[in-house]
């Protein structure tokens, strides 16, 4: 009879966690995007109707770099804040899709203090001085933590930022290969992390790795969609898009937004002279420079042949001349490769300017008009700025 009572209970809880796990994959299909995936995962990992950690703590592996990323924590700061949060859970009556729907409506549940001192961690994947996280990725093992066993990390990074006494590690995994790291712990209620609590950490870190490489394809194939292949900044159609998008951002706030275009000058010497193979590296070259000297806000994009855009949001006439005349100068100061073949012996660019709304209601009229201005510095005499 009791043994009949045990495999009752068993069953029950099999079943519970079934469907814990179901309705976190199932969310983590909902989306493509990296930072809604991450989200979705550590609130599987912290609410009450998922597996209920107090806090949860994601990194990625950085292969290029070399460096295991912080990107994400969810939890409260505090026993008060927890208290809080909960019972608004509670009275609420929020389901995981309740929760996760707080994150795309506001920014509350990730402006937490820890959540900036994550997104600040970088740390090398060596075990010499990646500590417990680059230990943890290189064993590819779960790591259970204890009051008993804590002591001998107590100068590592990741538990000074912690300052808890029981967390578990459990690596993420996609095709064999780890891609990152949950952390959980139980700060507030302090309630021991069990070995049926680490089972379900790791069935769902499966289902999360494969989740976040998915994304990570994803986000790859659309910024290479959107890349021209020869000069690595956003194409023709991209730079489009981006221009109306922008220009609807700025209907909405009423401020400004500024184009630039760019056209080498005498570029069909340097061709006819040189080659097309010469032509299209002082054009990487070029898409490099004005990369290098926007500001992260800006986007600049090839128009076209030897034709550049960039695209200022909430940038007026006066600052965006600014701007191209700044962009002009770096252009002329740089030696490119052969400019001595050109006529002035120097490689130089006109650029034309365009500003919303005093130029154009709209993405074509700006581009008219901008397009109007490049002209005007070309018949001006090249090497200027016509806005
Ligand atoms: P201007 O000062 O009036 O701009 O004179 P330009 O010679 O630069 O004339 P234009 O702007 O019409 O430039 C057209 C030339 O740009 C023709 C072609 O040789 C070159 N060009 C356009 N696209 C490419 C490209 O993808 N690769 C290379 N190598 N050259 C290109
Ligand atoms: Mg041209
Ligand atoms: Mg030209």
């Amino acid at each position: 009879m009791e043994e009949l009572t045990k495999f009752k209970t068993d069953l029950e809880r099999a079943k519970t966690e079934l469907n814990i796990l179901y309705e976190i994959s199932n969310a983590m299909r909902t989306t493509l995007k990296l930072e809604e995936i991450l989200y979705i995962i550590l609130t599987g990992v912290t609410a009450h109707t998922g597996l209920g950690f107090n806090r949860a703590i994601l990194f990625l592996i950085n292969e290029t770099e070399g460096i295991i990323e912080g990107k994400m924590a969810i939890g409260p700061e505090s026993g008060e804040e927890a208290n809080v949060i909960w019972k608004q859970i509670k009275q609420e009556k929020m389901d995981l899709d309740d929760l996760i729907s707080v994150y795309k409506t506001s920014s509350s549940a990730t402006d937490s203090r820890l959540n900036q001192q994550i997104r600040n961690l970088k740390t090398p994947l060596r075990e010499q001085q990646g500590g417990l996280l680059a230990l943890s990725v290189l064993e590819g093992m779960p790591l259970h933590l204890t009051p008993e066993t804590i002591v001998n990390y107590s100068d590592d990074q990741i538990i000074n930022i912690l300052r808890n006494d029981e967390l578990v590690l459990v690596p993420l995994k996609a095709k064999d290969k780890v891609n990152g790291i949950i952390i959980a712990d139980n700060f507030v209620t302090r309630k021991p992390i069990t070995k049926d609590d680490i089972r379900m950490l790791i069935m769902l870190s499966n289902q999360a790795g494969l989740a976040i490489e998915n994304s990570q394809l994803f986000e790859k194939t659309v910024i290479r969609a959107h890349t021209d292949s020869l000069t690595e900044i956003w194409n023709h159609g991209y730079f489009q898009f981006l221009l109306h998008s922008e220009i609807e951002k700025t209907k909405a706030t009423t401020s400004p937004l500024s184009l630039i275009m760019i056209d080498i000058d005498d570029f069909k010497v340097y061709n006819d002279t040189l080659g097309h193979q010469d032509g299209d590296a002082i054009l990487r070259q070029l898409a490099q420079l004005l990369k290098n000297q926007s500001r992260k806000m800006d986007h600049v994009c090839r128009y076209g042949g030897e034709e550049f855009a960039v695209i200022l949001p909430r940038t007026d006439k006066k600052e965006a001349f600014m701007i191209a005349e700044r962009l002009r100068q770096n252009v002329e100061k740089h030696r490119f490769i052969h400019e001595e073949i050109l006529p002035h012996k120097k490689f130089t660019v006109s650029l034309g300017l365009a500003t919303y709304p005093e130029n154009g209601a709209n993405a074509a009229e700006l581009i008219h008009y901008c397009d109007k201005m490049l002209y005007q510095a070309k018949d001006k005499g090249k090497n200027l700025t016509c806005g």
